[in-house]
């Protein structure tokens, strides 16, 4: 089991500090109070004060144990009941993320939506059905051979896309089950899944069906399911990004 790297561990902090900052900006604080140059106590005024309480600082700490995460179960206990986005209101159930801790393959997708807000388990209704189908009739496997999770744990009301400070809340989280499973390939579902893998803001379009890198793992680009059930005929595009997937699995060069 791999220790979170230290950039990993700079990153989820540097998201957690921006997300409490911006948050602390919409309620109105416009300057932080400044450190007493000793080590006395930090000055705060007393309008701003009930402003910096809160669960924001605690959530610093409570996403850096996330990280810190040795094992699945581990991780998903130090989520908890999370709070740490507004998506947080309108969940029926957290979706961590299903299948085998040690796969080599894993899917990731956007985040829950009905279906698998209802059920607790990703890629469960409509465009799951269609992932199923193409690992067990495409390449052969069961749900229970790949791990399968989402960028966003909880549903975005009316399914609508993540915005950026709940993708900024739930990225760390990503990353650790990443970390953990430490898998051969990862193949990223949609635009959102493949734009957080890799930080990049190039169309789904143009990243599908080249091989990239997330920190040294194959990370294949393909279309969501869901695009799928409204494009069918872009299936065979995903079927010859699968194919070169299922090479790279049988020790072909992709
Ligand atoms: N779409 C996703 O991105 N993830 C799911 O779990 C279901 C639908």
């Amino acid at each position: 089991m791999s220790a979170p790297s230290d950039v990993d561990e700079l990153a989820a902090f540097t998201n957690t500090l921006k997300r409490h900052l911006e948050r602390r900006q919409r309620a109105g604080l416009r300057f932080l109070p400044k450190a007493s140059p000793v080590l006395a106590k930090p000055v705060v005024p007393s309008e701003i004060a009930n402003v910096m309480a809160g669960t924001e600082l605690d959530m610093l700490a409570e996403t850096s144990v996330a990280v810190q995460a040795a094992n699945l179960e581990d991780l998903r206990s130090a989520i908890g009941d999370c709070q740490r986005c507004k998506l947080c209101a309108g969940r029926t159930n957290l979706v961590f993320g299903v299948g085998n801790p040690r796969a080599r393959l894993m899917f990731v997708g956007e985040g829950p939506g009905r279906d698998e807000d209802l059920k607790g388990e990703p890629f469960v209704g409509r465009a799951g059905q269609l992932l199923t189908d193409i690992l067990t009739k495409g390449m052969g496997l069961r749900r229970e051979d790949v791990y399968i999770c989402n960028v966003v744990k909880c549903r975005p009301p009316e399914n609508r896309n993540p915005e950026p400070d709940e993708v900024a809340a739930c990225e760390p989280f990503l990353k650790k089950q990443i970390d953990i499973i430490r898998p051969g390939i990862i193949v990223g579902l949609g635009k959102f899944a493949v734009q957080t893998l890799l930080n990049s803001k190039v169309p789904i379009s143009k990243l599908r069906g080249v091989w990239a890198s997330y920190h040294g793992i194959k990370l294949m680009p393909t279309f969501h399911p869901a695009y799928l059930l409204r494009n069918p005929a872009d299936k065979k595009l995903v079927w010859e990004d699968i194919k070169q997937v299922i090479k790279v699995m049988r020790g072909e060069n992709a």
